[in-house]
Parts: C-alpha cells; structure tokens; sequence
C-alpha cells in the first residue's frame, strides 16, 4: 500500500513522519501525475486558503476530487477537512476548486484564533482510552449527511467522522506520538500496520 499525502502547504512532513514510523510507503503529491498508483491519501492541516490559491496553478484538484468521488480512500485533517467538506458556511473560498465528498457543512475557524488552539482528550469509536486532539484554528462540522458516521465528538460536537472511506478531522492527529487514528484509518483499508 503506497500512501499519498497532499504535501502543498501545512502538515504534510508530520503526517509523512507518522506514516513512516507505521512502515508505510508514502509519496508527497503536489502535481496530478503524483496521483498515479496511490492506494489512499491524506490531506493535511494548514490553511486551506493558500492550498487552494496553490493548487489552482495545476490541475490537481479537479483529478483528486473524481478519483476521490470513484473511490480513492481519503482522510482529511482540519484545513484537509475544509477541502473535502461539500458545504462551507462563508463564501471565503468561493471562486476555488476544492475537492468535496464529504457531505457535511463545516465552519472555517469555528474553534476560535491561534492563540485560542487548545488540546483536548477524545474518545474515538475502535480506541481504548482517550486520544489527546489537538485543535488549531480548527474547523467545526456543524451538520452530517445521514451516510455519515460520527468516530469522535468534543464538547457534543462530531469532530471526526466517516463516509465510507472519506474520512474528514477538525483536529491534527499527527502532531504528538499517538499514532491510533492512523493506524484506524489504514486497517479500515485493510493494511496491515
Ligand atoms: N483555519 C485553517 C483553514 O481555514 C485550518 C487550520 C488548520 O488546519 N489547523 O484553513
């Protein structure tokens, strides 16, 4: 199984670190022949707003979003969870490809600023024990499809959820040495990890 990882802005190198120390094979993907021979792919956290001023320069997004809608596995992680929701609340990314897939409705910085990021202990559906989330100018997913199933709530809100294998996280599962929501996310693709 080769993992790709959306390597535009943001996150990218924790989530390649993650996926290396799991002994997965990874590939950075910023240009739409990077899509070729990937089994899944991992959006990361940053700023949504620059990744897709970035990916307009190519056409990355519109490739990645008809293979995601054919089934390529997909796990987007806060500004990854900007890109993949089919409804945003503000028109602050209007006029931009994003990907979709995920029918939820999701609010861009609803968790509060930078300085506002917190951590949280959540409990996620498949874990023992709580998982240390850490929220960064976070995204808030305020209504679900019903094919969407909720893995983990804080504060009675869905902030990790699952279509299928569009997996979508207002939180940064790769930063700290907690590697579960990874691992959760390959066994769901039958990688042995
Ligand atoms: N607020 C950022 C955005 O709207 C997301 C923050 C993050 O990924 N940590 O893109």
């Amino acid at each position: 199984m080769r993992v790709g990882v959306l390597s535009l802005q943001g996150a990218f190198r924790e989530h390649l670190a993650v996926l290396d120390s799991l002994g997965v094979a990874t590939r950075k993907v910023t240009r739409p022949e990077h899509l070729e021979n990937i089994d899944s792919i991992i959006l990361p956290g940053g700023e949504s707003s620059a990744m897709v001023r970035i990916a307009a320069t190519t056409e990355l997004f519109p490739v990645l979003g008809e293979k995601i809608s054919a089934g390529l596995p997909v796990f987007g992680t806060c500004a990854g969870l900007i890109l993949l929701a089919d409804r945003l609340t503000d028109a602050s990314l209007d006029g931009f490809d994003r990907l979709g897939g995920l029918d939820v409705t999701v609010a861009r910085n609803a968790y509060g600023r930078q300085r506002e990021s917190f951590c949280a202990p959540v409990q996620v559906t498949g874990l023992d024990g709580a998982f240390d989330a850490t929220f960064i100018r976070a995204p808030q997913i305020l209504d679900l499809g019903t094919g969407v199933e909720v893995l983990s709530k804080y504060a009675a809100v869905p902030v990790l959820v699952r279509q299928g294998n569009i997996w979508g996280g207002s939180f940064h599962p790769e930063l700290g040495s907690d590697m579960r929501i990874h691992e959760e996310f390959l066994h769901s693709l039958g990688a042995t990890v």
